[in-house]
């Protein structure tokens, strides 16, 4: 019998309203002595039954809601919403076989992530009952869905959010390359060397926006990872394409990419800090058409906040001064604490102090295998906009 959590008064509106987070100080009492990681019900401050979730004293969050309903058998639970999850994908990306497919909180599933390269299955565990249950996720994936390879690539910080050890299992198979196509564009995929689970593809449909207007432009693909918007942009007709990334690693794979994909566009790749790399072609002036943004977050938590956005500014800023007139900026971020208007706000800063004129096209979040629920901001988190550029 799973343990009872009781909410305090009105603690419970949150929750019905779809947010699926119970904070610590949102607890009255709890009846029974769950383990971390295991199953309980929730009640509100009446004794009214809510739903199910995952318990874990040891974090803020001490229960993340997995159901309105009791959950009588966790692998049908878990097999129910990784099919939901993954029929979305199949809808929305026909014919593909490498996508998020399952995002944590944004499926329903708190504290788990599956990303799908082909037939292997790499995922993230961030919360403990996910982590209790993992060999039971591992299973459907095996008997559900004919995995071949199934492992974790976990990012420590979140695992120490929550109290878990900062370890990476084998599930089944072993660390396989695989070579992907996000439609157009293939890449290979070194687990052993990637960032993430393997491949950014929170930018996926962001990627193909960026081809409606590089034709004969020269452009630069900046904080490139695996290459997606230059790739996108060489499929494109761009005249060159820049690469940088101060990841030598991200450059050869780049690179690779470039060759996979048998492109002859005129192309560099560097290995460089983008400040560097804006620097450096202001100081010989250079100037480009299409410069895309993509930095690692700048904010990871509320407190640095402020440095984030002179952060956002300045990048924007320079970036700025070495695009020709007539451009286009394609800016990004994906620090989870900045909303949309300070982001916003901050490119704006940049331009006005580089004496620029901006329209702003088009701004959007991450791709459709990355949902988000009205009631739970934390599952919005990037940011993207393609903007015109013009003298003042
Ligand atoms: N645009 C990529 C994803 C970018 S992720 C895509 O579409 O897949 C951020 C990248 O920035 C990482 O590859 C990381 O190696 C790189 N990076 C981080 N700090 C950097 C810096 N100061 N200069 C250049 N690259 C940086």
């Amino acid at each position: 019998m799973n343990s009872k959590i009781f909410l305090k008064r009105h603690e419970e509106r949150r929750i019905k309203l779809g947010h699926l987070w119970i904070f610590s100080n949102e607890i009255d009492k709890i009846q029974g002595n769950a383990d971390n990681g295991d199953m309980v019900d929730v009640n509100d401050a009446r004794g009214d039954f809510m739903g199910t979730g995952f318990y874990n004293k040891n974090s803020l969050i001490s229960v993340r809601m997995l159901s309105a309903d009791s959950i009588p058998d966790f692998y049908s639970f878990a097999r129910d919403k990784i099919i939901r999850a993954d029929e979305l994908r199949k809808t929305v990306y026909k014919g593909r076989e490498a996508y998020r497919l399952l995002f944590s909180e944004s499926d329903f599933m708190p504290g788990l992530i599956i990303d799908k390269y082909n037939d292997t299955y790499v995922l993230q565990v961030y919360s403990f009952g996910m982590e209790k249950n993992a060999g039971v996720i591992a299973d459907v994936l095996k008997n559900e869905f004919k995995a071949k390879n199934i492992f974790t690539k976990n990012e420590l910080h979140f695992r120490r959010l929550e109290g878990l050890p900062e370890t990476d299992e084998i599930y089944l198979g072993e660390r396989v390359t695989e070579t992907i196509s996000d439609g157009s564009i293939r890449y290979k995929i070194e687990f052993d060397k990637a960032q993430k689970t393997g491949f950014y593809f929170d930018q996926g449909d962001n990627r193909y926006r960026i081809e409606d207007f590089v034709k004969d432009k020269h452009v630069v693909d900046a904080f490139c990872n695996s290459g997606g918007f230059g790739l996108h942009a060489c499929k494109a007709g761009a005249a060159s394409v820049k690469f940088v990334d101060s990841s030598a690693v991200e450059i050869e794979n780049a690179k690779l990419n470039y060759q996979l994909n048998s492109f002859t566009t005129e192309s560099e790749f560097i290995s460089m800090e983008v400040m560097a790399f804006i620097i450096n072609s202001l100081n010989e002036n250079k100037k480009y058409d299409v410069l895309m943004l993509d930095p690692p977050p700048f904010a990871k938590s509320k407190k640095s906040l402020p440095a984030a956005r002179k952060g956002y500014e300045k990048l924007n800023k320079l970036a700025l001064k070495i695009l020709a007139d007539d451009g286009f900026l394609v800016t990004s971020s994906c620090s989870h604490h900045l909303g949309r208007e300070d982001f916003l706000q901050g490119v704006y800063r940049g331009a006005s102090k580089a004496e620029k004129k901006l329209q702003l096209l088009y701004f959007t979040g991450a791709a459709m295998d990355h949902p988000q629920l009205p009631a739970m901001p934390e599952t919005s988190y990037l940011k993207f906009a393609i903007f015109k550029v013009n003298n003042l």
